[in-house]
């Protein structure tokens, strides 16, 4: 090495010329945030952009004035929409000004989460006890964040697999299991579940589906008995999944009633409450969600009614060492010290699948501490009430149809004009939710429910006003209109 060679950072050369972009760039982003209402929803990205990004890696620097002009020409105006007040599409949330400033933070920040002595696992250990408080398990329960709801389902079932007899899975792998495991959830179940099981080795005919009812909730009985006939073939049934909030419908389980099942037949019971878990903070919700407390483990979502930005969920486990059983492994490069960096009690990589991750925690705790966890009770709440409102306007209209139950946030329903056939209603409404995304005025998504395509709107927004709801009706009928009119 040259001593006379001036050594090489990635810190700029000139921090006062950084800082001033960094204002820069929040005043643009807010001033984008703030005015979000006044632009489209969606729409496509030009092809002259989509081109921008089919370039060589950049060997020499453009600078970072350069990239972030960029950005503002080719990134930030074709979003995906799920920050406006008209969007319900999927399940998405809108996240916050405050938490993307979070976002931010912990990248100055930039602790690696995997475990250590540091100030940062115990905003994550706070953020993780505070989702214990919102579904009801104990404080002694294990848990960590991670990206979302698929791999919080999947850490939690991969400690109901390991559970579920006593093979020693994580020696033998699934070859030690005496007879295929059977994992039981009803057929709206999501399909990060299937993936789940696919990915822990037992297949996907490991999920046993169970029907539902009209309401679109597991049927007990109809589980009892496929417990009762997998057992007779010598199968080993280990888990029931309760869904607290569906992916095409909002449908709660009755998770008490699964609850019980689970205690008299030994299997473990796990809710996936990626949509409804934290409705539990909406105190006229808690009887739907009654039973929620009795699982022994959780899956829930941040980055969806909770507006954190993604990606944030939660896996909670409710016995600790179970979970850490599931996980820990510790070479000795990663052994724990009494003392110094390598010591303290949160070592969350100990508790699932990542050894380095990410500060997601401390958008969700400034998250939390900004504006309280009532408030966001009172927005599901909000978001409830503007589903049902939906509902009602819908039933009013002659021409639209109401397709499935409202319980929680979700409002399924179709077009149906006077004479047009049952068999052209699937076709028609696929085009007019197209051009409704077109249109940029409004952005629900879809589903299919018992062969019926209908349009979905899955209102977890905490932007979203009344009127929002009526202009997407307005704009189904008039584009429902032209379409059947043989003039769209
Ligand atoms: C969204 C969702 C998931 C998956 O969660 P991600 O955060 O997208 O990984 C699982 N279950 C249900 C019911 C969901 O709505």
């Amino acid at each position: 090495m040259d001593p006379t060679e001036p050594t090489e950072t990635l810190d700029p050369a000139d921090w006062p010329a950084m800082r001033a972009l960094a204002h820069r760039a929040v005043d643009d982003a807010f001033d984008w945030l703030s005015t979000v209402r006044e632009r489209p929803v969606w729409q496509p990205t030009p092809e002259a952009v989509v081109g921008q990004f089919h370039r060589p890696m950049p060997r020499a620097p453009e600078g970072a004035a350069a990239a972030y002009q960029d950005f503002l020409d080719w990134v930030l105006p074709y979003p995906m929409g799920n920050v406006h007040p008209r969007f319900w599409a999927w399940y998405m949330g809108n996240g916050t000004p405050f938490a993307a400033i979070g976002d931010f933070l912990a990248a100055i920040v930039n602790p690696n989460m995997g475990g250590g002595n540091h100030v940062a696992n115990h905003v994550e250990g706070q953020v993780v006890d505070w989702c214990k408080e919102i579904v009801g398990l104990p404080a002694d329960a294990g848990g960590l964040l991670v990206s979302g709801g698929s791999v919080a389902n999947l850490v939690a079932l991969t400690v109901a697999r390991n559970r579920a007899t006593d093979c020693d899975v994580r020696a033998a792998g699934v070859r030690g299991l005496k007879a295929p495991l059977a994992f039981y959830a009803s057929s709206e179940v999501h399909s990060c579940i299937q993936k789940a099981l696919e990915l822990l080795g037992l297949g996907s005919g490991a999920l046993r589906k169970v029907p539902v009812d009209a309401d679109y909730r597991i049927e007990p009985d109809a589980l009892e008995r496929m417990i009762r006939a997998d057992r007779a073939l010598g199968l080993i049934p280990a888990c029931v999944i309760g869904t607290a909030g569906t992916i095409n419908t909002g449908a709660v389980d009755d998770l008490e009633a699964l609850a019980r099942i689970c205690r008299r037949e030994r299997l473990w019971f796990h809710v996936d409450g990626a949509i409804g878990a934290v409705a539990a903070l909406a105190p006229a919700q808690r009887q739907l969600l009654a039973g929620l407390e009795a699982a022994d483990s959780v899956a829930l979502d941040l980055h969806k009614w909770l507006h954190v930005p993604f990606e944030a969920g939660c896996a909670l486990v409710r016995d600790r060492s179970a979970h850490r059983a599931a996980f820990a492994l510790t070479p000795e490069y990663l052994e724990h010290t009494a003392r110094g960096l390598a010591s303290g009690p949160l070592w969350f990589s100990e508790f699932g699948p990542q050894l380095s991750r990410g500060f997601r925690a401390l958008k969700v705790w400034l998250s939390f501490k900004e504006h309280g966890l009532d408030k966001f009770g009172r927005l599901i709440e909000q978001n409830i009430a503007q589903a049902r409102e939906l509902a009602r306007l819908v039933r009013e209209e002659p021409r639209l149809e109401l397709m499935a139950p409202v319980v929680l946030n979700i409002v399924c329903f179709r077009f149906r004009p006077e004479g047009v056939a049952e068999a052209a209603l699937n076709a028609l409404n696929e085009e007019l939710l197209i051009r409704l995304h077109e249109s940029g005025i409004a952005a629900p998504s879809y589903t299919t429910l018992h062969g019926r395509y209908c349009l979905r709107a899955a209102i977890a927004n905490h932007r979203t006003e009344p009127g929002d709801l009526r202009l997407m009706l307005d704009a189904v009928l008039d584009i429902g209109a032209a379409l059947t009119a043989g003039s769209g």
